[in-house]
């Protein structure tokens, strides 16, 4: 399986999973245009999409989900709560393209597996996925406000972690934003901080995650070199030796890279 984060951040998200058969986009948060461009970066032909599977209906995760499925006739996947907030959002969606599945219950696209799980962030009814593919797992876990028990079981031993590292408390805190949105953001429906993220990491260490990369970053209130530093502190404080742990960040606005697994 490849993972290839193409935007990941507050202003808009989506990556490609693909076992080399069946190609699936998760979310489509920016422009169809910047969305083709960047299947273009890492060999990947839009019109081979076996689907798109959307975690929630916020605007910075399905901007283009409508336009990508007419104009590439694309199976759109998501639970219900999501479907009906999406839907007036989003446009026409041909009927045989409109795919629900239920939070908790794994289905099969091509061969890839997947498990979407409940997340804690303010949207209908948001997800995070599973991936699982020829013995290989992949947990996508962004916006998330909090880290409950039932999703650290989840992230436990995945072979590679597409993980929230949000904010950095302290410039939320002392940034523009106002205090509502501030609230917002730090409450546990909201986003995880770097610090949050640096937290659970620790914790995988012995289910024997070694991989993540970091993601949906602010443009505002964090930096990539922030998010790293503050989650290698926080690995580095438990032992954890940076050969031992690979930590990558997703860019903002452009591809991340190809990631094999
Ligand atoms: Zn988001
Ligand atoms: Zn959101």
């Amino acid at each position: 399986m490849k993972f290839s984060p193409l935007y990941s951040g507050s202003s808009g998200n989506c990556s490609l999973v693909s076992d080399g058969v069946t190609n699936i986009l998760v979310d489509a948060g920016m422009t169809g245009k910047a969305i083709v461009s960047a299947l273009n970066d890492v060999g990947a032909d839009p019109a081979k999409l076996s689907a798109i599977v959307v975690t929630h209906e916020h605007s910075d995760h399905i901007k283009a989900v409508g336009i990508i499925s007419r104009k590439y006739n694309v199976p759109v996947y998501a639970n219900a709560g999501t479907w009906k907030a999406m839907a007036p959002l989003i446009g026409d969606v041909a009927m045989r393209n409109i795919r629900t599945f239920v939070t908790g219950q794994n289905f099969y696209i091509g061969d890839i597996d997947l498990t979407p799980f409940p997340i804690s962030h303010d949207a209908a009814e948001p997800v995070g996925y599973t991936f699982f593919s020829k013995g290989a797992r992949l947990v996508y876990m962004t916006d998330t406000g909090h880290v409950s028990p039932a999703l650290r079981e989840t992230a436990s031993g995945a072979d590679l972690l597409f993980l929230e590292a949000n904010h950095d408390v302290d410039m939320l805190k002392n940034g523009p934003y106002p205090y509502q949105l501030k609230r917002r953001i730090l409450s546990d429906r909201g986003h995880l901080s770097n610090d949050a993220a640096g937290e659970l990491l620790t914790g995988l260490y012995s289910t024997g995650a070694r991989r993540v990369i970091l993601a949906h970053l602010s443009r505002e209130n964090n930096t990539e070199r922030i998010a790293y530093e503050t989650v290698r502190a926080r690995l580095s404080e438990d032992g954890i030796a940076e050969k031992d742990f690979f930590v990558a960040v997703a860019h903002r606005d452009r591809v991340t890279g190809i990631f094999e697994l």
